[in-house]
């Protein structure tokens, strides 16, 4: 029986490493993200074909590096119902080979020039039994006019800086769903490919994608009837062009914003899928990312690449409920108002330091947090729900210390109340509350009730943390205590996380 067990094991393990990864959900209603990612960015590609496609009769091929072209080809892919897949320039990749033959592809159309793919590669796959056609002229911008010329006529093409990959990167589903052509310039003057291609199509609207150090202002007014879609940064513009494209949010795709293929890949998969694509850092979700996240409530997600395009821990942050949700973090008291004291603790430090860490824990998690003061400052109670309102929290937290005249008096409490939202502040409290107590040790003194100002007032949920008592020899020596403080804050982040589920 153990034999066969890892045999099994043994001879799975690869399609585990190579396949389409699926992440299980450890709870329900966590976030799905599905995985599609292979060794190489010519593996990840074929993946993504053979999992939207199944069969394609038509291909279209680019360099594996060559990301203009592969940005110019991408919304004559969708057209063309035609996925697209990478090769090395000298020889046909051995991944997109076995591709094209899973594939039972007819016809695949290269897009750019030998310098991109070699004649020798394209005798490869016409040695497969396939009629090949290329597209490509003598500079990027040739070939991208080439590609628009191929494409069903529109009035209107995107005009992005060849040079500037991010911003045709980020464009492509956009693009593709509104079936407008990607031409190319560079950042101050009208390539005459272009010129020439803009008015042998017929364009009569254009769109500019980028800022003005991607397409000057001077180059933008030359421009037929120009508009133009800009961000601060790649994973700013990805959310603005979402907002634009009306797509579905619903398995809503996501890049690391600098792995050019893998986000290539993505913008093709997202238009033939008819769903958003957005782009972020590959560590740790970009903070637009977050925020169309939680504005769009999406709770669905397909990453493209491998772990070290799109890392494990974004891929975790988008799994956890608590991604794109605000959290409006309150450490009580500050400067003049010391709150309690006891043991040489002053609580509007201790509150402070746990509140800080609870920020870094619950930013790290995925969510958005904004805190009521970063500092020793003093705001009143009416300020503080007021920034909490401001700031459009989904959730309130106050973080607080106890005191009693009686120094035994120990443990930790949550404290919710009935005004507003009385029923999910309950559930709040009582998601936290036991995360607490077993984070910190400390005697379990339960979920109350209280009309304390800044949970009374607060129309979200809200609950008021009594994390410990300064005035208790045990307590004050728990919170005194960094890996204690670490744990309460990752006890509270936990309980969140569970509150969104
Ligand atoms: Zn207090």
């Amino acid at each position: 029986m153990e034999e066969i067990g890892l045999k099994f094991i043994i001879k799975c393990l690869p399609v585990f490493i190579l396949g389409v990864i699926l992440f299980v959900p450890s709870a329900l209603a966590d976030n799905t993200v599905k995985r599609i990612g292979g060794s190489t960015r010519y593996d990840t590609a074929v993946l993504a074909a053979k999992q939207s496609w199944g069969e394609a009769k038509t291909v279209i091929i680019t360099g594996g590096t060559s990301y203009a072209d592969a940005i110019a080809a991408a919304p004559l892919s969708y057209q063309k119902n035609a996925p697209l897949l990478f090769t090395n320039k000298d020889q046909l990749s051995a991944g997109t080979k076995k591709g094209l033959i899973d594939l039972k592809t007819k016809n695949v159309i290269i897009v750019g020039g030998t310098p991109a793919v070699s004649k020798n590669t394209e005798n490869q796959i016409a040695k497969l039994g396939i009629s090949v056609k290329r597209l490509s002229g003598s500079t990027r911008y040739a070939t991208a006019a080439k590609v628009a010329g191929e494409m069903t006529r529109s009035s209107t093409a995107l005009v992005v800086n060849g040079f500037v990959d991010a911003d045709g990167m980020a464009a492509i589903s956009y693009a593709s769903a509104k079936k407008y052509p990607i031409l190319f310039t560079n950042d101050s003057t009208l390539n005459g490919s272009t010129s020439n291609a803009i008015k042998s199509l017929g364009i009569k609207n254009t769109i500019v994608i980028g800022g003005t150090s991607s397409i000057s202002s001077s180059l933008y007014n030359k421009l037929p009837n120009p508009s133009r879609i800009s961000g601060k940064n790649r994973y700013n513009l990805s959310v603005n062009l979402a907002k634009k494209t009306g797509l579905s949010t619903g398995y809503t795709f996501v890049t690391n914003g600098f792995k050019e293929a893998d986000t290539i890949v993505g913008g093709v998969l997202s238009a033939k899928q008819g769903r958003v694509h957005l782009l972020t850092n590959g560590d740790s979700l970009s903070k637009d990312v977050r925020t169309y996240i939680g504005s769009k409530n999406i709770t669905s997600f397909t990453v493209i690449g491998s772990a070290s395009s799109l890392s494990n821990n974004a891929a975790s942050q988008l799994k956890n409920p608590v991604v794109g949700k605000t959290v409006f973090i309150d450490p009580g008291h500050g400067y003049q108002d010391s709150g309690a004291t006891g043991n040489g603790l002053l609580e509007k430090n201790v509150n402070l330091d746990i509140a800080t860490r609870l920020n870094n824990q619950l930013y790290g998690a995925g969510a958005l947090t904004v805190m009521s003061r970063k500092g020793d400052t003093f705001d009143s109670l009416e300020e503080r729900v007021n920034k909490g309102a401001k700031a459009n929290a989904d959730i309130f937290i106050s973080v607080h210390a106890n005191a009693n005249d009686n120094s035994s008096a120990n443990g930790t409490e949550t404290y919710y109340d009935k005004t507003y939202q009385s029923a999910n502040s309950l559930r709040l409290a009582q998601n936290i509350q036991p995360r607490m107590v077993s984070a910190l040790g400390t005697r379990d003194r339960s979920v109350k009730t209280a009309g304390f100002y800044v949970i009374k007032y607060s129309k979200m949920p809200s609950v008021l943390l009594e994390t410990g008592f300064v005035t208790s020899p045990i307590d004050a020596n728990i919170l005194k205590q960094s890996t204690k403080k670490d744990r309460l804050a990752a006890g509270i982040t936990q309980g969140v996380s569970s509150y969104f589920r």
